[in-house]
C-alpha cells in the first residue's frame, strides 16, 4: 500500500482543458456582445452546434437547451401527453429524471433494474400496459435491451424517449444511442463526455415533435424561422404552446463545438481504460463487472462493478474506507447518505414502491470515475487500490 495514498492517487475529478479554438470564438462573442442565440440573422453558434450535432448523430433535427433535464421535460411536453400520464422510467437513474417527469405534469412509474444495471424486461412488460410513454435512462451508458424495449413499446403504441445524458458515443448494433427512440436527450454538464458546465441537446427525426419542442424552448414570435427544415410544422403551433424559455446561449455553444471532434478519441480512450481496469477487477474473487448486452459498445468515463458473493453492509463500508485510505473514492449508490441515484431518496414522488431487485443492486454496486485522460500507471494505481481494499476486507 502506498504510504500516502492521498498524494499518489490520480485526480479523477479534473476536467480536460477546453480546446484552444474556443478562445477565439468566445473573444469574438464578448467583443460583439452577441450572446443570445436568436440575435444573428444566421450562423449563430447555437444554430451551428445543432446542425453539427444532428449530423454527427445521424438525426434530422437537434435542439440545444439549458440542460438534459430541460431536454427531457421538453420531450415529454412535445409528446402532448395528457396531464397525469404514466411514464415508465428505470428505478436506477439520476433524481433529475423523475423530476423532469413530474415537471411535465406526468407520473413516473418505476421499473426494476437488475444487478447488471439494466432494466428488468419482465417488470417492464408487466408495467407497459398502464404506460403512456417510456423514458429510458442509459445510466452511465449501460444500455438496457433496446431491441426488446422498442418491440414491446411499438406494439403497445407507446413512444420512447431516450435519456442518453451520459451515453454520448455509445452504440447499440452500431447505431448511436439517442437515435433509437422517438427522441434522444444528451447532457453537456461537466461530468459528461462533452463539458460546457451546463447544457443539453435533444435529437429527433419527427418534424412535429421538433417544431413543438423548439417553440416551447422559447423560439417566440418568428424566431422559429431560424431553425431549418420545419417551416410547415411551425405554422400551426405558433402561439398555441407555452414558452418555457430553456434556450442555450451562444457562449455554451462556443465551448461545446470545438469538443465535438474530440468525442471519438474520448470514446476510444475511455473504453480502453474501462476494459483494462475491468479485466483486473474480474480476475479477483470479490469483485465483478457485469457483462454488457452483446449489441452495446459503450463510451465509459467511469467504471461500475458489484461486490461479488456475500458482503455485509459493514464489509461494504469497510471496503470503501480502505479504498479511501489509498486515495480512491468508491461510491456505493445505496450506501451513500441521500444519494440522488437511490430511488428511495426521491421523496418528492410521495409514496415510493418497494423494488427489491433494484434495491439489492444499489446496495452492492460500486462506482469509480475513470476519465479518458488517465494514463496506464494511473489506471494501474486505481485498479490496485480497489483490489487491495477488497482484499483488506475479504482475504
Ligand atoms: C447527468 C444526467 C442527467 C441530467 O443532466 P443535466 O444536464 O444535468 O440536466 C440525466 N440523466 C442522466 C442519466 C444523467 O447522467
Amino acid at each position: 500500500m502506498a504510504p500516502d495514498g492521498q498524494t499518489l492517487a490520480p485526480n479523477v475529478y479534473d476536467a480536460e482543458p477546453i480546446p484552444d479554438a474556443a478562445r477565439a470564438e468566445i473573444d469574438r462573442l464578448l467583443s460583439s456582445g452577441d450572446l443570445f442565440r436568436y440575435t444573428a440573422a444566421e450562423g449563430a453558434p447555437v444554430a451551428l452546434l445543432e446542425q453539427e450535432f444532428a449530423e454527427l448523430l445521424g438525426s434530422r433535427y437537434a435542439l440545444a437547451v439549458s440542460s438534459c433535464s430541460a431536454a427531457l421535460f421538453l420531450s415529454l411536453k412535445a409528446l402532448d401527453l395528457p396531464r397525469g400520464a404514466k411514464v415508465l422510467i428505470p428505478a436506477f437513474t439520476f433524481a433529475a429524471v423523475p423530476s423532469a417527469v413530474v415537471h411535465a405534469d406526468c407520473t413516473p412509474v418505476l421499473v426494476e433494474v437488475g444487478e447488471n444495471y439494466r432494466i428488468d424486461i419482465d417488470d417492464f412488460s408487466a408495467k407497459l400496459p398502464e404506460a403512456d410513454a417510456v423514458l429510458i435512462s442509459h445510466m452511465r451508458g449501460h444500455t438496457s435491451d433496446m431491441d426488446a424495449i422498442m418491440t414491446l413499446s411499438d406494439a403497445a403504441g407507446v413512444p420512447v424517449v431516450e435519456d442518453a445524458a451520459h451515453s454520448l458515443g455509445t452504440t447499440w448494433h452500431g447505431r448511436n444511442i439517442g437515435t433509437i427512440g422517438k427522441v434522444g436527450c444528451f447532457s453537456f454538464q461537466s461530468y459528461k463526455l462533452v463539458n460546457a458546465g451546463e447544457g443539453g441537446i435533444m435529437i429527433t427525426d419527427d418534424p412535429e415533435l421538433a417544431a413543438r419542442a423548439i417553440i416551447m424552448s422559447g423560439a417566440y414570435e418568428q424566431n422559429w424561422k431560424k431553425h431549418p427544415g420545419l417551416q410547415n410544422s411551425f405554422g400551426h403551433w405558433q402561439n398555441k404552446l407555452p414558452l418555457y424559455n430553456l434556450r442555450m446561449q451562444n457562449l455554451s455553444a462556443a465551448v461545446i463545438r470545438p469538443q465535438l471532434p474530440e468525442i471519438a478519441r474520448r470514446v476510444t480512450d475511455g473504453r480502453r481504460n474501462h476494459d483494462w481496469v475491468a479485466a483486473q477487477l474480474n480476475a479477483t474473487d470479490w469483485l465483478v463487472v457485469p457483462d454488457a448486452l452483446p449489441p452495446e459498445d459503450r463510451a465509459p468515463d467511469s467504471i461500475q462493478f458489484n461486490l461479488k458473493g456475500d458482503w455485509s453492509d459493514d464489509q461494504a463500508r469497510a471496503f470503501q474506507a480502505a479504498a479511501k485510505r489509498r486515495g480512491i473514492t468508491v461510491q456505493i449508490f445505496g450506501l451513500t447518505e441521500g444519494n440522488a441515484r437511490a430511488y428511495w431518496n426521491w421523496q418528492f414522488l410521495g409514496d415510493l414502491p418497494d423494488l427489491p431487485r433494484t434495491r439489492a443492486m444499489l446496495m452492492r454496486a460500486c462506482d469509480v470515475r475513470l476519465p479518458a485522460r488517465l494514463t496506464e500507471p494511473e489506471l494501474a494505481y486505481i485498479a490496485e487500490a480497489i483490489i487491495s481494499a477488497a482484499g483488506d476486507v475479504k482475504a
